[in-house]
């Protein structure tokens, strides 16, 4: 927190500031894989989301006194303490507005967590489509990473899981798709990858971009357009796609089911590949960052960061 190492128990936010009593934070979510062989950890797209958090706190008017080394540095300084070898981790990197009222004043703090997380791949998941709807860009902007718009998926969520599903699909305010609550959807019909763009109500999902590029490698046609109701729910595949889902699999939605045999699911392969480093694709940045003994690999080598 703010440069220095705490305790995760120790962290201390005031209940008065306004990333409490106005959900004033901005926030990225980063997943780090170890290579297949166990030699190195490498995250990525470490400065695509820097850049995103700089966005997001640009439009709500956060200053940000941090550049893009000093958040790396943090992810390396917390990767080397809680790093083992059988394990993943995410980081969740979060500025809380800590002081400040109404946009007067506003000072904010850096909080970076990490968790291990398991290496094997997500399990397909069934979705239903729920009745809450994703606010509009000039009400909530869904393009920015903000922890006031997880209050809509948050409901969502809770409704669909009612249902028994494992997550919602969320549409727009014009009755199209807009995303699922914590990760991008993508259809997939004739050997062709639709996904709907950010203007339909969706996060500007680095996943995305990643598969995209991926998909202009594998000659797969891919591209962003809007999604009706039923062309979801008549596609042959669908996946939702996120940093942490990376590209998993949905069997199912409101009892209409898909392939799990074509393009997305080559696509999905071929994307846990390239993050375990088996391959590398032009435009998908994986930055090395420990070694096995958890020793950090950015010292000496700028072009790792400027790679980012
Ligand atoms: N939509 C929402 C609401 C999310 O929280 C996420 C996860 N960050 C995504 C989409 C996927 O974005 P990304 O690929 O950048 O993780």
């Amino acid at each position: 927190m703010n440069g220095e190492l705490v305790r995760y128990e120790d962290v201390k936010i005031h209940i008065s500031a306004e990333a409490l009593t106005r959900a004033l934070s901005v926030f990225e979510g980063l997943k780090g894989y170890w290579t297949d062989d166990g030699e190195v950890f490498a995250i990525r797209s470490p400065r695509k989301h820097y850049d995103r958090l700089c966005r997001s706190a640009a439009l709500l008017h956060i200053p940000i006194s941090f550049g893009y080394e000093d958040f790396v540095t943090g992810l390396v300084t917390l990767g080397a303490e809680l790093l083992v070898p059988e394990r993943d981790l995410w980081f969740r990197t979060t500025l809380y507005v800590t002081d400040g009222h109404w946009g007067e004043g506003t000072v904010a703090d850096l909080v970076v967590t990490a968790f291990t997380q398991q290496k094997n791949d997500p399990d397909p998941m069934r979705l239903g489509v729920s009745t809450w709807r994703r606010a509009s860009d000039v009400a909530l902007p869904a393009r920015i990473k903000s922890s006031a718009n997880y209050v809509g998926g948050r409901l969502a969520r809770i409704e669909t899981r009612r249902l028994g599903y494992d997550d919602a699909v969320l549409l727009n305010d014009a009755g199209r798709v807009a995303e699922a609550t914590g990760a991008c959807i993508l259809i997939a019909n004739d050997g062709k990858i639709i996904t709907p763009p950010t203007s339909e109500g969706c996060l500007d999902s680095i996943t995305v971009g990643a598969l995209a590029t991926l998909a202009e490698t594998m000659r797969i046609p891919f591209s962003h357009r809007p999604v009706e109701r039923t062309e979801l729910l008549t596609a042959q595949e669908c996946g939702v796609a996120g940093t942490i889902s990376e590209l998993t699999m949905v069997e199912e939605i409101d009892g209409y089911r898909y392939d799990q045999t074509g393009v997305l699911s080559r696509l999905r392969e071929m994307y846990l590949r390239v993050m375990r480093g088996e391959a590398s694709v032009p435009g998908i940045d994986l930055v090395p960052l420990l070694d096995a003994d958890r020793k950090s690999l950015l010292k000496g080598s700028p072009g790792d960061r400027a790679a980012g």
